[in-house]
């Protein structure tokens, strides 16, 4: 292993403690606890990367649904899609590690594009933003010409090029509630679809919602059955899911939101143990910020999100192969900041 820094115990240890602060409230596979020498083990990883980072002027974004080694130990921001691509858009340092899967790394190339993006799970995909191509797009746009088009931020960049607002889990009800039209074609989440159209209901403002596309992996799982075993087993559990659940099992949660929302839930209630109808990573995160809640967690991990590790962060940011480098062709760029910047500004 061509580590940068001298194998130093002294530096080595100190760097296990380091991590031991951060993850030692963090599960991982069937409950266990990180331990210091789980710490130790990584700290030639982590010690490396963070000094070669600030040697290459780079700065690492990590979603929330990466490892708890990456978003605690390496990462300088991490968060849900929304928060890094406002993040993306303000970085000065020449380079971006983008620890997320494919769309999220060419949304920080799309919106700073002076910038070297590179992602170290390479061509890491996601089963929404694989659900639809921009030829299905402009076909939908053939059928139904005036109709406003919207996309789920999880959408490739020729996607997001197609449409005219994105959106994310954090802001998709206010967005579709401004657009003025009556009707709306939104992909590539046919589950979050059908969320828009209830929540648009439940807030007297109806709205016919054309969909296509497929749905999350992960959250398409969780089943009413699910949250009703979470409610027997701990009475004062309170549940909260994902926009990209399925609307019944939505509407027996306590709280649906964004991975943002959630962590903003949790901070601001009153309650000691929380199911979550989620990605692990964002558990993961919430143990370490929460050490005195309970987090039941049943299942559910992003198999694509997971391709990021330690050891091909320290790679891409040493010798990046072709695939783990983001180029967009200038046209593409253009069209899909467009929509993002309409988000931006209609998120205000
Ligand atoms: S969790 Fe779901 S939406 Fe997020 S990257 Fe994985 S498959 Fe895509």
């Amino acid at each position: 292993m061509p580590f940068t820094v001298a194998d130093k115990k002294e530096l080595l240890e100190q760097e296990a403690h380091r991590l031991y602060g951060l993850l030692g409230y963090v599960s991982r596979i069937q409950a266990k606890k990180w331990t210091y020498a789980d710490c130790l083990q990584i700290a030639p990883y982590t010690l490396s990367i963070r000094q070669i980072k600030k040697e290459q002027n780079a700065v690492i974004l990590a979603h929330s649904y990466t490892v708890p080694e990456l978003v605690l130990g390496v990462a300088d921001f991490s968060g849900d899609s929304y928060a890094l691509s406002l993040k993306a858009k303000d970085i000065s340092a020449e380079k971006i590690i983008f620890a997320g899967v494919w769309f999220m790394a060419e949304t920080a190339k799309i919106l700073n594009p002076a910038k070297q993006v590179l992602i170290p799970a390479g061509k890491a995909g996601c089963s929404l933003a694989d659900a639809i191509t921009a030829e299905e797009v402009r076909a939908l746009k053939k059928e139904y010409p005036q109709v406003p088009v919207l996309c789920y931020i999880n959408s490739s960049a020729e996607v997001k090029a197609e449409c005219d607002v994105c959106v994310t889990s954090g802001n998709v009800f206010d967005i579709a509630q401004r657009l003025p039209s009556k009707e709306l074609i939104f992909v590539p989440d046919l589950l979050m679809a059908k969320n828009i159209e209830l929540e648009l209901v439940r807030r007297g403002t109806p709205k016919k919602i054309i969909a296509a596309g497929g749905s999350c992996c992960v959250h398409e799982q969780y089943t009413v059955a699910d949250v009703e075993k979470l409610r027997s087993a701990y009475p004062d559990i309170v549940v909260i899911c994902h926009p990209e659940c399925h609307a019944e099992v939505c509407a027996v949660c306590d709280y649906v939101g964004s991975t943002q929302g959630m962590q903003d839930y949790v901070a601001r209630s009153t309650a000691k143990t929380f199911g979550m109808l989620t990605e692990q990573g964002l558990v993961n995160r919430l143990e370490a910020a929460f050490a005195d809640k309970q987090f039941i967690w049943p299942f559910g991990t992003c198999r694509y999100m997971k391709q990021n590790t330690l050891e091909n962060t320290f790679q891409a940011l040493l010798e990046p192969q072709p695939e783990q480098v983001v180029s967009l062709p200038e046209s593409v760029i253009e069209g899909a900041k467009k929509s993002l910047q309409k988000m931006f500004e209609l998120s205000k």
